[in-house]
């Protein structure tokens, strides 16, 4: 790291909030507990953060339940203009959060910059979608009535999200609740608390009303949850994490009935046909499989290539992995970072290590790198039998799988042959095959001819166990509405 560099962490470390977004005030949490925050690309401690437990969750609810009614009355109009003004916010701080995010994520400054953008993007988007929130007047078929249909804010939220967007994550849940009335409580993964610590005084600058948003960080997320989910006052949950951890939320949402939203895990294969362009193909390789390190819930896990185009695929593959420069985070030429935790390592390690004993080719990386921090080479795997973890279970690191097909309804079967559904990448140039295998694939988002796919204007979700409900797109705000019907 350069002596710049360590300056610029150095004064971002030191303007970072520590304790607990209750109630438009930072508190310690009830019984004073705090946890360390460690920076993945050396594995040092940087900083030490207030610990939420069952008495901090239950002020915010307070506060969330207090500011609800004001907050659903709120105009729109006015809703819109705090979501714009905390959009503009973000991205003049954009260069201080890309920052923390290298640090305490570890993802590459260059995706940072890029994520602030995106994160923001649904501020913007939302803020756009508030005052567009329709009903309807009809009159009843029979005659004798009208049907008056209206929207209303759900009521107080739980968002919980995972590690791997640190921003994004927040600001997809964030946006769409408080643009259509909803307060929110707010609990950001623990290895990467501080973007949302940090959103939460922007949206205080911003000028969102106290309570409003309270933002949680917490070592104790399952008494967290059961607190939450336990109290009548909290309508609805919306979860993006693993799909074990959103089962279980599933279930303790159920005795109140609580309305959910979950962004769980996915297994997304990646089709390219003999009649794809070889070179476009790799380049969308590349970006579906090593953005953000591969630690991402839309990341190709299963690369399926024609047989007669996958030699020259793989090498390819192969080459541009092995070439990628491996860095701390927030050193300007890293193109990848560590992995977030030892834990990320040991598990992505291990489902290398399986594929390798069961039989598989390592064309390049394929082991841990001795060096302080959690990185792992970019790999690349062939000739990798069916039983192999690695094709059934989400990868959520550099590594990459590839897997011959003979034809079409080969491919498109392989491709399903998982309970994940969440997206999915094809590479062909004949649009009927296009259309043909993105109808035929079970995913909710299929990319054609394109390796990354997130847009805020675009509905993201899954299907099967990746997932309920949509975030994004015209879609989003409804996860925060409900309807109801007046009789006339
Ligand atoms: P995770 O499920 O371990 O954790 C996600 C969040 O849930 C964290 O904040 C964690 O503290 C919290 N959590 C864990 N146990 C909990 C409990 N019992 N009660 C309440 N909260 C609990 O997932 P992760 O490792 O942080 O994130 C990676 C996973 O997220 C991957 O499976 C990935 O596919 C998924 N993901 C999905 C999407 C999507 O939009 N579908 C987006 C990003 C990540």
């Amino acid at each position: 790291m350069t002596t710049a560099t360590r300056t610029r962490i150095d004064a971002v470390i030191d303007t970072l909030p520590t304790r607990l977004s209750i109630g438009g005030h930072e508190v310690d949490s009830a019984d004073g507990r705090t946890f360390a925050v460690h920076d993945p690309s050396t594995g040092d401690r940087f900083i030490e953060v207030a610990d939420a437990g069952p008495a901090d969750c239950l002020a915010a609810l307070d506060a969330a339940t207090a500011t609800q009614p004001g907050w659903a009355r709120t105009p729109a109009r006015r809703r819109a203009e705090i979501l714009s003004r905390a959009y503009d916010l973000v991205i003049e701080r954009g260069a201080e959060l890309a920052l923390l995010m290298s640090l305490e994520m570890g993802k590459a400054i260059g995706e940072s910059r890029a994520e602030v953008a995106y994160g923001a993007e649904f501020l913007r988007w939302f803020s756009e979608e508030a005052p567009r929130i329709q009903g309807r007047y009809t009159h009843a078929p029979a005659g004798g009535g009208r049907i008056l249909v209206t929207k209303e804010p759900i009521g107080p939220v739980l968002a919980i999200t995972p590690w791997n967007f640190p921003l994004a994550m927040g600001t997809r849940k964030i946006g769409p609740a408080l643009a259509a009335g909803c307060t929110m409580i707010v609990k950001p993964a623990e290895d990467t608390p501080l973007t949302l610590m940090v959103l939460a005084r922007i949206f205080a600058d911003a000028g969102l009303p106290p309570g409003v948003l309270s933002v949680l960080p917490t070592t104790r997320a399952p008494e967290l949850s059961h607190t939450l989910t336990a109290d009548p006052r909290l309508r609805k949950i919306t979860f993006t994490g693993s799909t074990a951890v959103g089962k279980r939320l599933i279930a303790q949402a159920a005795d109140q009935v609580l309305g959910t939203s979950m962004e769980l895990g996915g297994n997304a294969p990646f089709l390219v046909f003999d009649d794809a362009n070889v070179d476009d193909a790799v380049d969308g390789a590349l970006a579906a499989k090593m953005r953000n390190g591969g630690e991402a819930c839309t990341a190709a896990n299963r690369f399926l290539v024609a047989d007669s185009i996958r030699d020259e695929f793989t090498a390819a593959l192969a080459q541009r992995v092995s070439a990628l420069r491996v860095g701390a985070g927030y050193d300007e030429d890293t193109q990848l970072g560590p992995l977030v935790n030892q834990r990320q390592l040991d598990r992505v390690h291990g489902l290398v290590r399986d594929a390798v004993a069961r039989g598989a080719t390592t064309l390049t990386g394929g082991r841990q790198l001795e060096q302080p921090g959690h990185f792992y080479a970019p790999t690349v795997l062939t000739d990798i039998p069916a039983d192999a973890r690695v094709l059934h279970e989400e990868i959520f690191g550099p590594v990459a799988t590839v897997t011959g097909f003979d034809d079409e309804s080969d491919a498109i079967a392989a491709a399903n042959a998982t309970e994940y559904g969440l997206a999915a990448y094809v590479y062909t140039n004949d649009l009927n095959r296009a259309l043909r295998v993105a109808e035929a694939l079970d995913a909710g988002m299929v990319g054609i001819n394109r390796g990354a796919i997130s847009d805020a204007a675009a509905p993201f979700g899954g299907v099967k166990q990746s997932g309920l409900g949509r975030e994004g797109g015209s879609e989003g705000i409804e996860e925060y509405l409900e309807t109801k019907y007046i009789a006339i």
